[in-house]
């Protein structure tokens, strides 16, 4: 029944029956949410989640799953497989399209992209209610670090200045077929309500952020001495000798106004 799966595409099926339900669980999908799933696969994820949503949209690159899948959802809910890579989705004009305010997306993602797909994502943040994702562990820690965190660093202030990080389990690799070489968890995303958002320029965000942790040990007059200078740095109200690791992400977002007005 089942195709060898494809390193290329990143292919570990789930196949841990007790993990399948922890994530359906977590998510509770109801019958009038609008469930995106990125990956489907074989389905592992896809047909729990279309028993209890009873519909689904689902994202898949690799065309030789998508008829298997096809037939074994048939008898599950209404299943729609877009045949895309997932990056060149536009999950803003899909909820548009289908006229609802925010989708539901889940998966078991492909770890090589991992962190393009958490960004596109964000991108789309205003257009998405939550996001239930399986990712490399290591990958969730780091989302999910506080400064001072030896792990804390560029994923952490870009996923927390745009979304509620909440790791909900660790999944072992024999959970999946075949077993990835690193551990797995799964991570709830909540984007932050409009009043919640910073009200900075993302790109100066953005610079910041990825000048300041591209040297992190140095301090950040060092590191970003190529876009502000200590001055500028003081008017954020941030000692210039301290380190990105050090900094809360509302600290970047005042450092990138001061850079903004510059
Ligand atoms: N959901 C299934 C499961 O849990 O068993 C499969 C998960 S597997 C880790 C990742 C899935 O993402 C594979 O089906 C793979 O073909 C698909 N995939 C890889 N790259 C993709 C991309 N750029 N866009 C959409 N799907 C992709």
């Amino acid at each position: 029944m089942s195709a060898r799966p494809k390193k290329s595409f990143g292919q570990h099926f789930l196949h841990d029956r007790r993990y399948i339900d922890r994530i359906v669980t977590a998510m509770a999908p109801r019958t009038d949410d609008f469930v995106v799933e990125i990956g489907p696969g074989e389905g592992a994820l896809t047909l729990p989640l279309l028993a209890v949503a009873g519909k689904l949209t689902a994202i898949e690159l690799d065309t030789d799953l998508i008829p298997g899948l096809q037939s074994r959802a048939a008898a599950a809910g209404e299943l729609h497989v877009i045949e895309a890579d997932v990056l060149k989705v536009n999950f803003t004009a899909m909820a548009h399209d289908h006229g609802v305010p925010r989708l539901r997306i889940a998966g078991n993602l492909p770890y090589y992209i991992s962190s393009p797909i958490l960004f596109h994502c964000v991108d789309h943040a205003a257009a998405i209610q939550d996001m239930h994702f399986m990712l490399q562990k290591e990958v969730v820690d780091r989302m999910a670090a506080e400064p001072g965190s030896k792990i804390y660093g560029r994923l952490s202030v870009m996923l927390q200045l745009a979304c509620r990080v909440e790791p909900l389990f660790y999944v072992p690799a024999e959970a999946f077929r075949p077993p990835p070489k690193v551990e797995s968890a799964v991570v709830r995303l909540v984007p932050l309500a409009p009043h919640e958002l910073h009200d900075a320029e993302p790109q100066h965000v953005y610079a910041i952020v990825k000048a300041a942790f591209g040297q992190r040990r140095k301090t950040l007059s060092n590191a970003l001495k190529q876009l502000m200078d200590s001055d500028a740095i003081r008017r954020a109200d941030i000692d210039p000798k301290a380190r990105a690791e050090t900094l809360a992400p509302m600290d970047f977002v005042r450092l990138a106004k001061v850079y903004g007005a510059l």
